[in-house]
């Protein structure tokens, strides 16, 4: 039998009920790729069946604000996949009247559309021909063929292309790049492989050498940077002041509290001097040291104090604040960051 075979078998006997396997809708088959990119199953399901819901046609999406995309979004991370995927939406609206391309060739045109989601929507919902790359299959076929390029590196990507396009089944390419990338989510494990129940145990060179984990080979990363935020949570009568994060950093468009930078920690008396230099506060106001926390980002290490100061009147800021009641403002689009934040201070 070939291994494209065994795989297929193991795959109708062993495959996980998922919503969106129940599907050849293009529209839902991307939904559910854009928000499970980077993200695990378990995590990703209920933000699926959310979306759905709420927009359950490109047209809905297309035409919702941002400002309901990011709530929805919230908790998830990565919020310009967010944005990218509300910008596509009305690509398809607005340049194909709704309805997306029908071929892997077709779908690769549309801003916002990768070669992982064009050929996952072209299997999946046209049964075309091409195999699907995502990060299960890739450890899946590194480590079957114990192949050496790094799965991060552009020539490993082109060699990856061509592995995954020679071993695809052609007779039943939709089932075949589901079947590899259940088996990656649910056998072939990054650190812990369970090669005894593998269908493809003996098809597999890492297996037969015992160097399963050492593959996939991966370049180094780039280094994580440092940032140091001073958060300020002023509050006037009920009111917190907030402003929409601007381009070109993180966290594009979501709403945050006003914060200042340094490359290093500071005290909160160094914060009170500086302040009081900004005209945000006066001599007697107080900043109360309320929260600490890491947050980790793919290549950031934030470091977030965040101060609580209560003042009588609103200063200006200079960040186009927008005062909000305090008791609403979870109904903007924050961080995760801030969102512990304000668990933290029973702020619901
Ligand atoms: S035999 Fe082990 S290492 Fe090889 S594909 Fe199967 S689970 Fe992965």
């Amino acid at each position: 039998m070939t291994p494209q075979k065994k795989l297929l078998n193991w795959y109708v006997l062993n495959q996980r009920e998922l919503p969106w396997r129940n599907t050849r809708d293009p529209y839902v088959i991307w939904l559910s790729e854009v928000i499970l990119q980077q993200t695990r199953v378990q995590q990703g399901l209920p933000y699926f069946e959310k979306f759905l819901a709420k927009f359950p046609t490109v047209f809905l999406l297309a035409t919702a604000k941002e400002d309901e995309i990011l709530k929805l979004w919230q908790g998830l991370g990565y919020y310009s996949r967010a944005r990218n995927m509300h910008h596509t939406a009305k690509i398809v609206l607005n340049d194909y009247n709704g309805v997306f391309p029908n071929s892997y060739n077709g779908l690769i045109q549309l801003k916002g559309i990768g070669p992982y989601t064009a050929a996952a929507i072209a299997s999946f919902s046209f049964n075309e021909q091409v195999a699907v790359l995502d990060g299960n299959v890739f450890r899946v076929l590194s480590r079957l063929f114990c192949q050496n390029e790094p799965i991060n590196s552009s020539s490993g990507k082109r060699v990856f292309t061509e592995l995954a396009q020679t071993f695809l089944n052609m007779k039943e390419p939709a089932h075949h790049n589901q079947a590899m990338m259940e088996l990656g989510a649910i056998i072939c494990t990054p650190t812990k492989p369970n090669c005894i129940e593998c269908p493809l145990q003996n098809n597999c060179l890492a297996n037969l050498l015992g160097q399963q984990t050492n593959y996939p080979i991966k370049e180094k990363k780039s280094v994580v940077k440092n940032r140091y935020f001073a958060y300020f949570h002023i509050e006037v009568n009920g009111y917190i002041a907030i402003y929409q994060r601007p381009a070109g950093d993180i966290w594009q468009n979501l709403f945050d509290l006003p914060l200042l930078e340094l490359d290093e920690s500071k005290t909160s008396a160094f914060w009170k001097l500086e302040l009081f230099n900004k005209n945000w506060i006066s001599k007697n106001d107080q900043l109360v040291l309320k929260f600490q926390r890491k947050h980790i980002l793919t290549h950031r290490r934030i470091y977030a104090d965040f101060y609580l100061i209560t003042l009588k009147k609103r200063p200006i800021l200079g960040f186009k604040e927008i005062w909000v009641k305090k008791s609403e403002v979870l109904q903007y689009g924050i961080s995760r960051l801030l969102d512990h934040y304000f668990l933290q201070q029973h702020i619901k």
